[in-house]
This record gives structure tokens, C-alpha cells and sequence, in this order.
């Protein structure tokens, strides 16, 4: 066993769980507890409460729950900004004082013993350890649904995310440090880190159902984060309507025949030959023309993101870089 035992964060988004808080937040300091009898984790180990600008009690119930334990932690935030900006803000907050955080949903669907194991992945050397669902048996025939619909068409616009994976994830101090290098205001914090890359692997774990409250996510919200997961990540569909617009030039030639036809055998009433071929013609040039338009705009895009265009993972000789700081 290493001298120092690893400094590891449990992050909490929380929006409106104040019925939820009191149950899960004992059983997330008993793993922590029992990682730490193990000899996995420190013994200040810790969970951040990140309040997502609740309207119910849930910062008097993070309060409470620290009087108890103080190794419950949390912030606040002044208005309500969605699970991903809870999570980075409780990230960016704690990046200096632990060695690995984790983010976990307050409701327990992500099971805790997963924790563990990630924990074990961690210490055998991954910086980014992926929970992925086994099964989603619990989750109603639409999430299930709409959530495959989303990771297929992710995957067709060559987004790179991992199947099945929601937010809970591990990530090493390092990962995290390499986050601060993305300054983009509609972060997809799961893209984010198919996207920083270094060394990584999955869990795999059986989802729960919620211990207590209603889901958090309307279906405006679901469909916001889904937007925001390939519109931060690619300008894909921008081509794609270049390609519809070459594809119905081409189709042009095709109906230009019919029309020429059905007008020379008199089949055509008078103005319908005339509308029909600037119709189409004129239609499959816009689309072009707003493809082209398109490419431009997905380059602006790519470069107001300033993302990162490297991360350098190690180094043998010479200085030390800036990233490899974050080891
Ligand atoms: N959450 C949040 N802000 C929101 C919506 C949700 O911080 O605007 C948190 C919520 O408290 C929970 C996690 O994100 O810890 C996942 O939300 P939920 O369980 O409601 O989503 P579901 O599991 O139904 O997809
Ligand atoms: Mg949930």
C-alpha cells in the first residue's frame, strides 16, 4: 500500500432533493468509510453538494447534514443552470484538493458500490473511469428510447461519447486540471472527456431506481442537454444540408426530364413547366448556398471553442510542460 492514500471527491448535483439528500448522502459516506478501512481512499476524503438554486429546503438539508459530518461539503448556486453546470462548478471549486473526484447523481440511481470499483480503476492508473449502464430496466420506455435515439444519432454525427454513459464518471486531478482548458460557456462535460482523452476505461453497473422525490428533467430540459451534446460537439449537420442541396441539383436532372416531357405532350397545364424547373433549381441552390454558409459558420465555431488542439500526457527528459503539472 502507497504512503499517502488517495484524496477522493464525491460530486453531488442537486436540484430540489431535499427528500432525497437525507438517504443517500449516509450511504455515500459509508463508502467512503469502507474505501478507506480497505486502504483505497484518505480518510479526508469528501462529498460536495453542488445545490443547482433549489426552491425547496435542500441547502438547509446540505447544511444540517454537515453540522453532522463535516465531511460534507457543498455550494450553492444563485439560480438554477442544469446538472452540467452544477457539476463543473463543483469541480472547478475542488480541483486543487483531491486527487480523483467522481460525479454521482443525489438520487442513488448510480449505484454506490460502483464507487469502489472505479476507485480500484483509479489506483490502478486510469485517469478517467466511465460508469456504464448494464441495464436500464428501471427507466421508463421513453427515457430508454430517446435516450438510444440520442447515443445512435451522437454516434452517426461522429461525436465521441461513450455508449451508455450518463455522468458518473471518475476523473484524476490531472483530467480535471486539463478541464480548465476548455472555456466554452455550452460545456457537454461527458463529450468533454472522450475529447481530453488519456488513459481510461468503464464500469459497468445496474441502474436503480430513484430512492425517493420525481426526476429532475423535464423533457424541455432532456431535449436542451441533447441539443447542447452535438451542437457543442459538431457542425455536421451544416454539411449535411450541403450535401441534401448537390443531391437534389443532381435530382434536378430527373424531374427537368418529366417536366420537359409531360410539357412537350401537352400533359402540362400552362405555368406548371415554368414553376416546377426554377422550383426545384432555385430550391437545391439555397440549400448550397446555405451550406456553404454553413461551413464557414462551423468554422467560426470550431475556433471561438479555443479548445485545447493538444494535451501532452507524458514526457520523458527536457522541462516540464504545463500539462504534465497536472500529475
Ligand atoms: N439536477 C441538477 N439540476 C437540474 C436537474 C437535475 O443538479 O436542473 C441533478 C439532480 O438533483 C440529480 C441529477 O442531476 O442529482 C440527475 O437528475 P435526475 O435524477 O432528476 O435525472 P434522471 O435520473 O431522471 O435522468
Ligand atoms: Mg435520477
Amino acid at each position: 500500500m502507497p504512503a499517502t492514500l488517495p484524496v477522493i471527491a464525491l460530486v453531488v448535483p442537486c436540484y430540489n432533493e431535499s427528500a432525497v439528500l437525507p438517504l443517500s448522502i449516509p450511504v455515500l459516506l459509508g463508502v467512503l468509510d469502507r474505501m478507506h478501512t480497505e486502504g483505497l481512499c484518505a480518510a479526508d476524503s469528501f462529498i460536495l453538494c453542488s445545490d443547482d438554486g433549489s426552491t425547496d429546503n435542500t441547502w438547509a438539508v446540505i447544511e444540517s447534514l454537515h453540522q453532522s459530518d463535516p465531511r460534507v461539503e457543498g455550494i450553492l448556486l444563485a439560480h438554477n443552470r442544469g446538472q452540467q453546470a452544477a457539476m463543473l462548478a463543483a469541480l472547478t471549486d475542488l480541483t486543487p484538493r483531491c486527487d480523483a473526484a467522481i460525479t454521482v447523481d443525489a438520487d442513488l440511481q448510480d449505484d454506490p458500490e460502483a464507487i469502489v470499483e472505479m476507485v480500484r480503476k483509479f489506483r490502478e492508473g486510469y485517469d478517467i473511469v466511465y460508469g456504464v449502464r448494464a441495464s436500464r430496466s428501471t427507466d421508463t420506455w421513453f427515457k430508454r428510447t430517446s435516450a438510444k435515439a440520442f447515443y445512435n444519432l451522437q454516434q452517426a454525427l461522429g461525436v465521441d461519447t461513450v455508449y451508455n454513459h450518463s455522468e458518473f464518471r471518475l476523473m484524476s486531478r490531472r483530467a480535471l486540471g486539463m478541464l480548465k482548458d476548455y472555456d466554452e460557456s455550452n460545456l457537454f462535460l461527458r463529450g468533454i472527456f472522450s475529447h481530453i482523452g488519456l488513459p481510461h476505461t468503464i464500469v459497468t453497473y445496474d441502474r436503480n431506481p430513484r430512492i425517493a422525490g420525481e426526476t429532475k428533467y423535464s423533457v424541455a430540459k432532456l431535449i436542451s442537454v441533447s441539443i447542447d451534446g452535438i451542437t457543442s460537439f459538431t457542425a455536421k449537420p451544416m454539411r449535411i444540408i450541403f450535401l441534401i442541396g448537390l443531391f437534389l441539383l443532381l435530382a434536378d436532372i430527373v424531374v427537368a426530364v418529366w417536366v420537359l416531357v409531360s410539357h412537350f405532350q401537352g400533359r402540362a397545364i400552362s405555368g406548371w413547366s415554368s414553376i416546377m424547373l426554377s422550383l426545384w433549381f432555385l430550391g437545391s441552390l439555397v440549400l448550397i448556398a446555405l451550406g456553404i454558409i454553413g461551413e464557414y459558420v462551423g468554422k467560426i465555431f470550431v475556433e471561438v471553442k479555443r479548445r485545447p488542439r493538444f494535451a501532452i500526457q507524458s514526457r520523458i527528459g527536457g522541462e516540464e510542460s504545463a500539462h504534465c503539472s497536472y500529475f
